[in-house]
């Protein structure tokens, strides 16, 4: 029989205050697998993440991971378990270069100092691009390249899940599309991702399955090989 799954997010309920904000959420996310989170704005989908991340509070379900519960846990004991988080804004330092960047990231894994540094030097096999700049000032970089910073820092943290939010917004196109491919990479590898994308319709190619939030419920999952043939799903579930 299969094990626990990497991810499973189960009935989750989440406040901001008192609003009510996850209405009963669940999904999961196995090893290997890029999983889309797709939404309307305001539909719950950086909620979601923050409830894995333990960064809102969650007063109902269940959030496990290779069957550890991880609701009340805070954000620093879910990144010692493996889960790296690319959040919505990059938020470089400044004034960090990107080697504290990732330094920082290996700190906060906790893993021995020689994992940390095999850590790093993986990051920087995705993202070959940052060796050139690794003491530069990573808020003074270009956009495209202050996210390699943000992935790379969430994949040090990340050995089994990545939580990425958003990471394509303000890219230009070839520059997200390359980004895309390197998340689809990072899943083909092995690793779980959970894509939270304002581009439907890239998130839609690069994904195995998709979840579509709406005002804090899952309206629709399914595989994204049955979306890409329906043509009007967008109208459907998205309303754009
Ligand atoms: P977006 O694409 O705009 O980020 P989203 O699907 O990620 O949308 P969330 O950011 O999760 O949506 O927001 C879900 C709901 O929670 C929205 O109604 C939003 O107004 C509300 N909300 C988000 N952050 C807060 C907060 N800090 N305090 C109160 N309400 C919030």
């Amino acid at each position: 029989a299969a094990g626990p799954a990497l991810l499973q997010v189960e009935e989750v309920q989440a406040y901001y205050g008192l609003a009510h904000v996850l209405q009963g959420v669940s999904l999961t996310v196995q090893p290997g697998e890029l999983v889309a989170l797709l939404g309307r704005n305001g539909a719950g989908k950086t909620t979601t993440v923050k409830s894995i991340m333990g960064l809102v509070t969650v007063r109902g379900g269940h959030i496990r991971c290779e069957g550890r519960d991880f609701v009340g846990l805070p954000a620093e004991s879910v990144a010692q378990f493996g889960v790296g988080y690319v959040p919505e804004d990059r938020r470089m330092f400044p004034g960090l270069t990107v080697r504290e960047n990732f330094r920082l990231a290996g700190l906060g894994s906790r893993l021995p100092k020689a994992e940390q540094q095999a850590a790093i030097g993986r990051a920087l096999q995705v993202f070959p691009q940052l060796e050139a700049h690794l003491d530069r000032d990573a808020s003074r970089l270009s956009g495209g390249q202050q996210q390699m910073v943000a992935v790379g820092r969430a994949l040090i943290c990340g050995r089994k899940l990545l939580l990425v939010d958003e990471v394509t917004q303000g890219l230009a196109p070839n520059i997200a599309a390359d980004m895309g491919a390197t998340l689809r990479r990072i899943a083909d590898e092995g690793h779980g991702v959970l894509l939270v994308e304002q581009n439907s319709q890239m998130a839609l190619e690069l994904a195995d399955r998709v979840y579509v939030l709406d005002q804090g419920v899952v309206v629709h999952r399914g595989d994204a090989v049955a979306l890409r043939r329906d043509p009007g799903w967008m109208e459907r579930y998205l309303q754009l």
